[in-house]
């Protein structure tokens, strides 16, 4: 028995300034090629079985955490090209390949490394505190290697802004000592965007440790405790990032409360610097590699239609995680989750090539974890014209969660609506939207195809149950906190959505 099929035709603007776009509903489509029966017969072949092995097989031991730049990053992505190659989603990458390559270069933490707190008592005698891995601190994920044992300052934002007349080293002078300061600026994005502009130039973590090497301080306690290879490597600096243990014991004893400082910063920009008379030693063991290259993997679905197949939608997600930092970091959640539904859609697609009159194209990005620098890469070198993209859909950390966000709907209604209307008709989970200003430092693939003004939102979750540990950048991040249904409802979603553009 057929089913009877439902008619809608919704048209939809594309953004002012831009010639008059529309993305129907297709299912008067003369040409009889995608009935109503089989894009559900489609849609139902994605199952959270396959999604959620594909988790297992991307956060497991042998793809050792998937820093960009290393062999287990390389593995991972060519293991996603094969499943491309099954699926008859074709190479767009340099050469005839699936990889685009770029210059990456990574470090790798090789051990736990050490924070110890020392405590003089009496003249000779020394108590030492020593912390632990993960509970207390991480090594940084792009330290040089070394030791030293110094005192410690703390250097609020770690900031030297001589046209905001603003200098948190300004009265203390830290060199061959340790520092420590705050991640971000005193400023918000949110509530401030006009003066976080001015600030902006100082929220990336690069500044940071360039700032405390140009003031020759020899090691750095950042309060940003997870792993993060988002950072520059600087030969001659130790980096460690630091939890509320450390911070409040290096706090203890000063008469200094360490969140009443960041409010009065906060309010009144006026560094708070001092010393905390604390010594600490602290240790990493740490391989910097220059010579890394990172890749993108790239595959595409041809669009049928000989006018339309030049028009492009790209459905993308991150590749790479943070890597071992010497335990290995699963990145199921981060990114694994959108990996797998990204590979999930791309499969279904494929089933379903002829109708698709525009083209497809997937793109699994590297270095996202290493700042963004693979979607950076790839909008600068499009593999075909940014121009062309009538949809940039970004995947990131979708596996846990209720409820779906669809970032920057508001900036670009025309794709919010045609993941709206599916959702409302085929998944009825809760799906929310929102403008996005992008003026942060970048923080997802997302930003800089914003920033390109190609039509872009990114799909996230929200609403998930609690969770006993942390997760994000931890070695907790793992396969058993997946909620597989979520991966089947957004692939479907994503299938649906990516139908409705592209035919
Ligand atoms: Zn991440």
């Amino acid at each position: 028995m057929k089913t009877p099929r439902v008619i809608i035709l919704t048209l939809l603007l594309w953004s002012a300034g831009s010639p008059m776009f529309v993305f129907s509903q297709a299912q008067q489509d003369t040409s009889g090629v995608l009935s109503e029966e089989s894009l559900l017969s489609v849609m139902h072949s994605i199952s959270s079985h396959p999604l959620l092995n594909y988790v297992t097989e991307l956060a497991s031991e042998k793809y050792e955490g998937r820093l960009s730049g290393t062999a287990g990053f390389n593995e991972a992505a060519q293991w996603t090209a094969d499943l491309f190659r099954q699926w008859n989603v074709k190479p767009l990458g340099d050469k005839g390949t699936y990889f685009q390559e770029f210059p990456n270069p990574y470090t790798l933490v090789l051990e736990s490394g050490e924070v110890t707190l020392r405590i003089p008592i009496g003249k000779n005698d020394t108590i030492k505190k020593s912390y632990k891995f993960e509970e207390d601190f991480f090594p940084g994920s792009t330290s040089d290697a070394g030791s030293m044992t110094a005192e410690v300052f703390y250097v609020g934002y770690g900031i030297t802004a001589p046209e905001l007349n603003y200098d948190d080293y300004k009265g203390v002078n830290v060199k061959g000592k340790i520092v420590m300061f705050e991640p971000e600026v005193p400023v918000s994005p949110d509530r401030q965007p006009e003066t976080f502009k001015q600030w902006r130039p100082y929220s990336f973590h690069d500044y940071k440790m360039k700032n405390a090497f140009a003031h020759s301080a020899a090691g750095v306690l950042y309060n940003y405790h997870i792993v993060n290879p988002n950072c520059v490597f600087i030969k001659g600096l130790v980096i460690n990032y630091v939890g509320r243990n450390i911070i409040n014991d290096l706090f203890a004893g000063t008469a200094k409360v360490r969140d009443t400082l960041v409010q009065l910063i906060r309010r009144n920009h006026q560094p708070l610097s001092f010393s905390t008379g604390k010594t600490v030693t602290i240790k990493c063991v740490t391989e910097h590699h220059p010579e890394g290259i990172g890749k993108n993997i790239i595959g595409w679905i041809e669009g049928s239609d000989p006018a339309l197949k030049s028009e492009m939608i790209i459905l993308g997600a991150h590749l790479d995680h943070v890597g071992k930092n010497h335990l290995l970091m699963p990145g199921a959640n981060d990114n694994a989750s959108g990996d797998v539904v990204l590979l999930g859609t791309a499969e279904a697609l494929s089933k379903v090539s002829g109708p698709l009159k525009r083209s497809v194209v997937f793109i699994l990005f590297g270095a996202e974890e290493q700042g963004v620098k693979g979607s950076e890469y790839y909008v600068a070198h499009p593999v075909v014209p940014n121009a062309n993209v009538k949809a940039f859909i970004n995947l990131e950390s979708i596996g846990r969660g209720e409820k779906i966000s669809i970032g920057a709907g508001e900036n670009y209604p025309q794709l919010w609506n045609v993941v709206d209307r599916n959702n409302a008709k085929y998944l009825h989970r809760t799906v929310t939207t929102s403008y996005n200003a992008n003026l942060a430092r970048p923080r997802q693939d997302a930003a800089h195809f914003l920033w390109a003004n190609i039509p872009t939102i990114g799909i996230g979750t929200y609403d998930a149950k609690p969770l006993p540990v942390a997760t994000y950048h931890t070695t907790q991040d793992k396969v058993e906190y997946i909620t597989p249904e979520i991966l089947e409802d957004i692939a479907r979603l994503m299938f649906l959505s990516i139908v409705d553009m592209a035919r």
